[in-house]
């Protein structure tokens, strides 16, 4: 099949590839020239493990291309996906769909024959319904339907993910886009993954339902941590006593700095105005996004405290800035806004993170970079554990605490054991632990 992929970012570029990988050809787009060049000679623009070996190999082998123009791409495609951002829209936090819209007219103009124009961008629901009223306005005698499939990948093991999911959900009522999207997936299909074809306005809600339902549960965690501080409780083995429980499940109950990234903030605040909207408001999310806003603002202060009070000249040291580890995407990263916070009250901070140097140097300002753990450590009043790379799993804590100038550590993942920590001669702060 001729797949063309429209927007290659994290989810555009990782979809695109993998559909390679199954055997179709696929043509990814994007208007952003440079990335484009990046990937046509060879790089990739994002951190992904194992992204690069998949895109290298797949455009080897003549399955995977890349364009600036969706002309020719569109024109031979039996499917066509609108992987674009829909970020939250300034003022209301409403999805921005203005990018995808102006990616369906732009389809519109140039396809030709029948063409399954697919949503892989997290829209609202009725979104699919108005792609399909701005192509049959742009072009009354195109042949084509118009499909939800919602993605589901976790940046940091998005191939992974992509070629075993939990489940594809695909929002479909016409018969023969049906048979199309079912032939796209077929490896999956022999891989016995399970398969949900739904109508279209159930698949997109299913998206922002299971993302809205994954910050509830991060938030319900973090809350549980507070009240295991406040009552001598140990949240991480309330984690583990709740999550064997297979109603509940293990995965999602760390507790930690509050969520962020490129998709819980904007899809659980778009939910929250569409359920308004709708007069069916969902309060569970509304509490949940208040919630985890001011729990970024309650760690700045766990920090101020471990440092007796004030940070005001005080030489931070964090590691680990983007939202997770084993990515460089720093959307809505809890550092950016305990970093700030504790800037504004005089702090000076140096930071390593083993990925997103790039994109935070962006975003962060004021802060001084630095090329390794013990560097960034060095002479600091404090270190923070804000993202939980493996390489800060297994420091040396004596190197760490000579470099150091007060051994004093604000981990925000829990990735220490308290007592291994206090043995090793530190001031061991972490989330829901006994002090
Ligand atoms: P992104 O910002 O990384 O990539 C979007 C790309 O689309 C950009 O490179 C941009 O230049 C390009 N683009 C925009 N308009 C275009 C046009 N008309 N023609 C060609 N290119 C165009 O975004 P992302 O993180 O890949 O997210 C895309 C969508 O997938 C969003 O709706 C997001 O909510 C959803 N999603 C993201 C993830 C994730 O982990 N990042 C997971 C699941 C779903």
């Amino acid at each position: 099949m001729r797949v063309a992929m429209i927007g290659t970012g994290y989810v555009g570029l990782v979809s695109g590839a993998c559909f390679a990988d199954f055997g179709h050809h696929v043509t990814c787009i994007d208007k952003n020239a440079e990335k484009i060049e990046i990937l046509r000679s060879g790089g990739v623009p994002i951190y992904e493990p194992g992204l690069d070996l998949l895109v290298e190999r797949n455009m080897r082998e003549g399955r995977l291309d890349f364009a600036t123009d969706l002309i020719e791409a569109v024109r031979e495609a039996d499917v066509v996906f609108i992987a674009v951002g829909t970020p939250s829209r300034r003022g209301d936090g409403h999805a921005d769909i203005s990018y995808v819209y102006a990616a369906a007219e732009e389809i519109a103009k140039v396809m030709d024959g029948f063409t399954v124009v697919v949503t892989k961008s997290t829209v609202p629901v009725g979104t699919g319904d108005e792609v399909e009223r701005v192509i049959h306005k742009t072009r009354p005698d195109a042949e084509f339907a118009v499909v939800s499939n919602p993605e589901f990948l976790r940046e940091g093991a998005a191939i992974e993910d992509f070629k075993r999911p939990d489940r594809v959900v695909v929002g479909v009522e016409h018969d023969r886009a049906r048979d199309v999207m079912r032939e796209l997936y077929r490896p999956l299909f022999l891989n016995e993954a399970p398969i949900l074809f739904t109508e279209r306005r159930t698949s997109e809600l299913i998206k922002y339902a299971a993302n809205a339902f994954l910050a509830m549960k991060i938030t319900f965690i973090n809350e549980i941590s507070d009240l295991c501080e406040a009552l001598g409780a140990d949240v991480q083995q309330v984690a583990r006593g709740i999550g064997l429980d297979n109603r509940i499940g293990k995965k999602f109950l760390n507790a930690g700095p509050g969520y962020g990234g490129s998709c819980f903030p904007k899809d659980t605040v778009a939910l929250s105005r569409t359920a308004q909207e709708a007069g069916s408001p969902v309060r569970l999310v509304e509490t949940t996004i208040d919630i985890n806003d001011k729990r970024k603002e309650a760690m700045a202060e766990r920090i101020v405290k471990a440092c007796g009070g004030s940070v005001d000249g005080k030489s931070i040291a964090v590691l680990g800035l983007t939202f997770k580890p084993n990515t460089d995407d720093m959307r809505e990263a809890p550092s950016l806004d305990i970093i700030p916070a504790l800037q504004k009250q005089g702090a000076k901070i140096r930071a390593y993170d083993p990925a997103g140097r790039v994109e935070a140097k962006k975003l962060l300002d004021g802060v001084t970079f630095e090329a390794g753990p013990y560097l960034c450590a060095d002479a600091a009043d404090a270190l923070v554990i804000v993202t939980e790379w493996n390489e800060f799993r297994a420091l040396d804590l004596d190197h760490l605490r000579s470099t150091l100038k007060h051994p004093v550590i604000v981990d925000l993942r829990n990735i220490y054991e308290p007592e291994e920590m206090r043995a090793a001669g530190f001031e061991y702060i972490s989330v829901g632990r006994p002090g």
